[in-house]
């Protein structure tokens, strides 16, 4: 065994009497102390006490923990397990937060094997999908919040002194698995839980994510490759609406959308996102490139053939053309051309509304020009990063409040504000 291990094997228990010692230490600085009622604010009653357990990190804790109760307003506390890092229930509040942290990333069966392998902590799935309930609802409202505040015209945001000439928003969205059932599956005994029914039709829910960067901060790591020094993801279980309330939320936290300040849209052809955009005064509305190129790819196939090297040349003149701003000389292009099968006509049609509906969304010279990029590719590479590795693995089906408040969770990480959690008290949740 390894020195590391063995020093970690010989000291947790003396880490377990630390913690238990400043625990009794806590415990015995509140015995004197009668707390008030948190609605009337009259002094509360001692009701009973009684002997309370809980994991923390290095192994089981007890203390005895006393009741205090309103006569009149019924209300109950218990002040031991309100100090911070203690909190109501089985798992230590500094405990919880690294499980929660594991299920972040993980799915809850592997984020309680890696908590044993980790942490040297026994813990169950359900115990670790607890605690992201638990601590994923402040987190969601916390977000919910800081939209509500920021829609308040009179609210004030952050100073936009500094605000960037221009910053990006791209937004896509994917769809999540829902559980078909409203209550979760009940395990009795040592029972299997019985398989769940398919997903039907209309079980998915659409969730959006948006991305904020600084066009100016984008740097070329290789060539054609670009990378940006910051940005801010912002995801939500919802409708068009909510997203872009959050985004704009996020721009003011930020301070980034001054007087001056261009806020460029990149987005696929999806009407929710243009039907938006309206909220911010100063615009560029881009449609993404390579969505315009997958389109013409469609049309290709059907003109060459799959896999023809005059489909990719076709394909990549119109990129080149695109590139160089000229859109509405490629659509008479298409306009001239005779399409020879009925299917083959369709398509073309189709390219040609598309192209024509999106025009001004494609001056790709201009925003290449203007260094505001004409892809996508941040958000769609977040997305998958924010949904997919998370949500979207084989057989996963959500409910809505499970879906939310990991995903409250999950932005918090990526976002690097993993420390909000600690001043997040946890709630109790059915
Ligand atoms: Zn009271």
């Amino acid at each position: 065994m390894s020195l590391e291990r063995e020093v970690e094997l010989e000291y947790r228990p003396r880490l377990l009497g630390a913690l238990q010692d400043k625990v009794n230490a806590v415990a015995d600085s509140l015995r004197d102390q009668t707390p008030a009622c948190s609605r009337c604010g009259q002094p509360m009653k001692r009701h009973d006490t009684e002997t309370v357990s809980w994991i923390a990190r290095f192994g089981r804790l007890h203390a005895s923990v006393t009741r205090y109760r309103c006569p009149e307003c019924k209300d109950e506390r218990r002040p031991l397990l309100d100090y911070p890092g203690v909190e109501p229930g089985r798992i230590s509040g500094s405990l919880a937060r690294l499980l929660a942290l594991l299920a972040v990333v993980a799915p809850y069966t592997l984020a309680a094997q890696l908590a044993w392998l980790l942490l040297g902590v026994k813990i169950n799935p359900m115990s670790v999908w607890k605690v992201v309930q638990r601590l994923g609802e402040p987190a969601a409202r916390y977000s919910e919040g800081m939209s509500q505040y920021h829609a308040d015209s009179r609210s004030e945001g952050a100073s936009t002194r500094e605000a960037p000439p221009a910053v990006v928003v791209s937004v896509d969205g994917s769809m999540l698995g829902m559980q078909v059932r409203q209550q979760r599956r009940r395990r009795t005994g040592a029972e299997p839980l019985p398989p769940l029914p398919p997903v039907e039709e209309g079980q998915f829910q659409e969730v959006k994510t948006g991305v904020l960067l600084l066009p100016g901060e984008r740097v070329e790591i290789s060539p054609g490759r670009h990378s940006v020094v910051r940005r801010f993801l912002v995801s939500c279980l919802g409708n068009a609406a909510d997203i872009f309330r959050h985004l704009y939320a996020q721009l003011r936290e930020l301070g980034w959308v001054g007087p001056h300040t261009v806020v460029v849209i990149v987005g696929d052809g999806a009407e929710w996102i243009w039907n938006r955009v309206s909220m911010f005064v100063r615009r560029c509305e881009i449609l993404d490139f390579w969505h315009a190129l997958e389109h013409a790819w469609g049309v290709a196939r059907l003109l060459y053939g799959e896999q023809s090297r005059q489909a990719d040349r076709w394909v990549h003149g119109i990129a080149a053309d695109l590139r160089a701003g000229k859109v509405l000389e490629v659509i008479a292009r298409l306009q001239r051309m005779r399409p020879r099968t009925p299917e083959l006509r369709e398509k073309l049609q189709g390219l040609i509304a598309y192209y024509s509906e999106h025009a001004g969304r494609m001056r790709y010279d201009e925003y290449l020009r203007l260094g505001y990029g004409i892809g996508s590719g941040a958000v769609e590479s977040a997305h998958k990063q924010v949904v997919h590795a998370r949500f979207r693995q084989a057989g996963m089906r959500w409910s809505e409040a499970g879906a939310r408040r990991l995903l409250a969770l999950r932005l918090l990480l990526l976002n690097d504000n993993w420390a909000l959690p600690d001043r997040l008290p946890m709630v109790s949740v059915a």
